[in-house]
């Protein structure tokens, strides 16, 4: 459930193949690296070639995962996953990895994105291979493809299963002796490989790779499947892959580390460019630029920088406050974001700031800190969103809040003006977003800024669509 005011990302996934070594503490700080992509549950599949073990709950990484828990993962091939739910519910069975069996025996599989035919695959592969679901969410089916989908290696098998999956998914496959890594044909979630102590680790982003100490080798291509087990890497882009990728672009704004490279380049200088051109397309003047703690840092410093007016800090975030404190509804989260966020009176008292927000989804928290600026003594408060309004929800993996609730889709900007508080208040334009991520032709998914999505999709998806007693 989305309890603050930004957009939650769904899934981080790890993989590493590492003959020699022990590889669950690797996977552990790969994922650990990647906490910010989802904090509902953890889990770890490991072999040494014998057979899969597999531990996945409900937690944080550090919450689920402990010395003794690693020890009783061995072997030198590991994936791992993170997990924020977007379809099924936030429920202990729905932890990944999962495991499916079929003629290639049992396979554990960790999955970042959305598939949005998932229903109508649970059908047809109920028939078409007897398959029954126990779980709720569209990983299940994931898995289940994998498992029986024919072919006679797992480049054909891979190519089955694009065949039939339409959405997001970047994947993490295990079997007892082979590591599968596969990015969708749209390539809309990222997934990166890199080399580490003679063997080969993949990740959701580059920040993983650096924190376990990796070289980072390269980024998946769309519709590309990777295979590595002993006798190597090998790999496999599928015929019918897109050709330019259709990255979430929220990827580049918010959703991943600001120290990751996406799409070649490091996200803290491309969201330095996104605050840069939404200045440039909405000049004010003002006496400091002041970013909205701690995500919209980087699109603060471009701005600050494009506008030649001082950057500084002027509101302290509790780093302590986490999500588990805050509770999912309007007052609580009020509540959470005065507990979160402490405004310095003699940095503010008396001046025209220039506030920058990286994403406006309800507009909670930049409503409340325009109201702790104003308490502080702010004379002009003027906003600037450096990526364009929300006007649609996500169809994959990412949850948005839903339509009625999603501010900039119910009203103008002048109402959103004065419904926040603000003295002035502008948005980046969708062309200066392209711009910004230097985005070749229809390089990006943008479906929730202008409800053009790379492939079509149903309106209003409902992520607990599975679970029993769901009403859709
Ligand atoms: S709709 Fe928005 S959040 Fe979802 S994949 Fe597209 S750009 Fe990303």
């Amino acid at each position: 459930m989305n309890i603050d005011d930004k957009p939650h990302e769904e899934c981080g996934v790890v993989g590493a193949f590492i003959p020699g070594e022990s590889v669950a503490r690797t996977v552990f700080f790969g994922l650990f690296a990647l906490q910010h992509r989802g904090q509902e549950s953890a889990g770890i599949a490991t072999s040494e070639g014998d057979a899969i073990r597999l531990k996945a709950r409900m937690g944080l990484v550090s919450q689920v995962f402990h010395e003794e828990t690693l020890v009783g993962l061995p072997g030198h091939l590991g994936i791992g996953h993170t997990r924020y739910s977007t379809m099924g519910g936030s429920k202990e069975y729905n932890a990944q990895p999962l495991i499916a069996n079929g003629q290639r025996g049992e396979i554990a599989v960790g999955h970042n994105g959305n598939v949005i035919n998932a229903a109508e695959l649970r059908v047809e592969m109920t028939e078409e291979f007897g398959s029954s679901f126990e779980k709720t969410s569209d990983t299940e089916v994931i898995a289940e493809l994998f498992a029986k989908a024919p072919g006679s290696d797992w480049f054909e098998v891979s190519a089955y299963a694009m065949r039939r999956l339409k959405g997001a998914y970047s994947l993490v496959v295990m079997t007892k002796d082979q590591l599968i890594a596969v990015r969708d044909p749209l390539g809309i979630r990222p997934l990166c490989l890199g080399t580490l102590n003679g063997g080969w680790v993949v990740a959701s982003e580059t920040a993983a790779l650096d924190n376990l100490g990796a070289e980072f080798v390269r980024e998946f291509e769309n519709g590309e499947t990777v295979v590595i087990d002993r006798s190597g890497i090998r790999s496999h882009i599928w015929s019918s892959a897109r050709a330019n990728h259709a990255m979430c672009v929220f990827e580049q704004i918010y959703f991943a580390r600001p120290d990751s490279i996406l799409n070649g380049e490091l996200a803290y200088e491309t969201r330095q460019r996104l605050g840069a051109e939404v200045y440039r397309e909405h000049p004010i003047d003002a006496d400091i630029v002041v970013g909205i703690p701690d995500s919209s840092t980087p699109h603060a410093v471009g701005l600050a920088a494009e506008a030649k007016i001082p950057y500084t800090e002027a509101i302290i975030r509790n780093r302590y406050v986490g999500r588990t404190f805050i509770q999912p509804d309007q007052r609580s989260r009020a509540q959470g974001v005065q507990t979160k966020f402490n405004p310095m009176r003699g940095v503010i008292s008396g001046k025209r700031i220039l506030v920058v927000d990286d994403s406006v989804v309800r507009s909670t928290t930049i409503t409340r800190v325009i109201k702790m600026l104003r308490r502080a003594g702010a004379k002009e408060i003027h906003v600037r969103v450096a990526s364009p309004p929300i006007k649609s929800t996500c169809h994959f993996g990412v949850d948005m809040a839903t339509l009625n609730e999603l501010i900039a889709a119910n009203k103008t900007i002048t109402e959103i003006t004065e419904y926040i508080g603000a003295d002035s208040l502008a948005y980046l334009s969708v062309e200066g977003l392209l711009r910004a991520v230097r985005a070749p032709g229809n390089s990006y998914c943008t479906g929730c800024f202008t409800g053009n999505y790379p492939i079509p999709v149903q309106l209003e998806m409902n992520k607990m669509r599975f679970e029993v007693g769901s009403n859709t």
